[in-house]
């Protein structure tokens, strides 16, 4: 396993300007050479743009429906979902799959001593962040949820795939993780369609499949301050997720508060880092992996990384980031037509 050092770009003053990470994609619709065309399409789906490329024309449609299939069983959003129905029953016999990224999601859970915990949904709740109107709650609210969380409160019935729920108020919120899965499920049915090469970015959760015309697929992260990029990864065969805390935030007194939760405190994470992105070989280790690592922080997260086969980790933490913006609240990355 690598662990990868952190993405700096130093300016003509030394400066660091460290950066936030969106990717863009370097991909562009044709190559340049007769024949060698790309595909280029983009859904409003899983409340984000779901990005295809491929030379081959059928890449996107067969994406675009994987992803859909999953939002309807997983989102939280959709009323009718399986994750929705089990939210407001506390019970439910699920399909295999929402049983399957339930239990993974409670693997996480453990191997990362609850940093990763998907009951954190009534917290994400209190403070806005599902209906996107943050508000700080009051230290006694807070407590009170905080009843509400701990993913040994979800028993799994293996027999009948029955998930349950110990205390009535418990809610799962899956998205820290079912981006990364919705996006296996499509890369596997590119594979059964015969497509060999394909790069799908649902909303920086990105997977590259096979190459570009022969060539690794580069993927480069922005600099969110202006034009460019500060660094470029060639990949293939490989999904790659981000977690940060500069696109669901607000700001009050001075101080940042995120989309990702402490568990344990109730309160979003202040764990010194920015950033992290999470090299996989599939989209869900890199999706639960790189939310847990910014959960834990840079030493304690890179110690779970290691126990992961074939992951690389890049890090940025707050102390390499000069520009904090502090000032106004805003929400980028989520689309005003949801
Ligand atoms: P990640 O770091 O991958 O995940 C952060 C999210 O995980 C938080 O927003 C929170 O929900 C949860 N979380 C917070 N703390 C923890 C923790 N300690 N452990 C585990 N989880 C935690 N958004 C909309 O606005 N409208 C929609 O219709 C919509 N539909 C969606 C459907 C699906 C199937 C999914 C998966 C997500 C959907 N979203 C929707 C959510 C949106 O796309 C999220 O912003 C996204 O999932 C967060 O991903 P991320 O990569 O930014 O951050
Ligand atoms: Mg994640």
């Amino acid at each position: 396993m690598k662990i990868g050092s952190w993405f700096k770009v130093h300016g003509s003053r030394q400066k660091t300007i460290l950066l936030a990470i969106g990717y863009w994609l370097l991909a562009i619709s044709l190559s340049g050479c007769q024949n060698r065309q790309l595909y280029k399409d983009t859904q409003v789906m899983i409340g984000t743009f779901v990005e295809v490329i491929s030379p081959d024309q059928r890449a996107a449609g067969i994406v675009f429906a994987e992803v859909k299939r999953i939002e309807n069983l997983l989102s939280k959003y959709s009323p009718d979902s399986e994750v929705s129905r089990l939210n407001k029953s506390g019970k439910l016999i699920t399909s295999p799959e929402t049983f399957y990224i339930i239990k993974k999601s409670k693997e996480f859970w453990q191997a990362s001593s609850g940093a990763f915990d998907i009951t954190v949904a009534p917290l994400v709740d209190l403070w806005g962040f599902t209906n996107k109107k943050y508000l700080m709650p009051e230290e006694a609210e807070i407590k009170n949820t905080l009843n509400l969380v701990g993913s040994d409160k979800i028993i799994l019935h293996n027999r009948d795939n029955m998930i349950e729920f110990t205390t009535l108020g418990v809610k799962i919120d899956l998205g820290a993780i079912a981006k990364g899965y919705a996006v296996d499920c499509a890369v596997n049915k590119l594979k059964q369609a015969g497509i060999k090469n394909c790069l799908i970015n649902a909303g920086g959760q990105i997977y590259c499949l096979g190459n570009k015309f022969g060539q690794p697929w580069k993927v480069a992260i922005q600099d969110p301050q202006k034009d460019g990029f500060v660094d470029y990864l060639e990949l293939k065969d490989r999904a790659i997720a981000t977690s940060g805390d500069y696109e669901q935030y607000f700001v009050q007194d001075k101080k940042r508060y995120a989309h990702i939760f402490n568990p344990k405190t109730g309160y979003p994470v202040h764990s010194g880092v920015v950033s992290v992105t999470v090299i996989a070989p599939d989209g869900l280790t890199a999706d639960a992996l790189a939310t847990t690592i910014f959960v834990l922080g840079k030493v304690k997260g890179i110690a779970l990384a290691k126990r992961f086969p074939d992951v690389e980790v890049r890090i940025i933490e707050e102390r390499d980031v000069s520009y904090r913006d502090t000032l106004s609240a805003k929400v980028k990355g989520v689309p005003d037509v949801l």
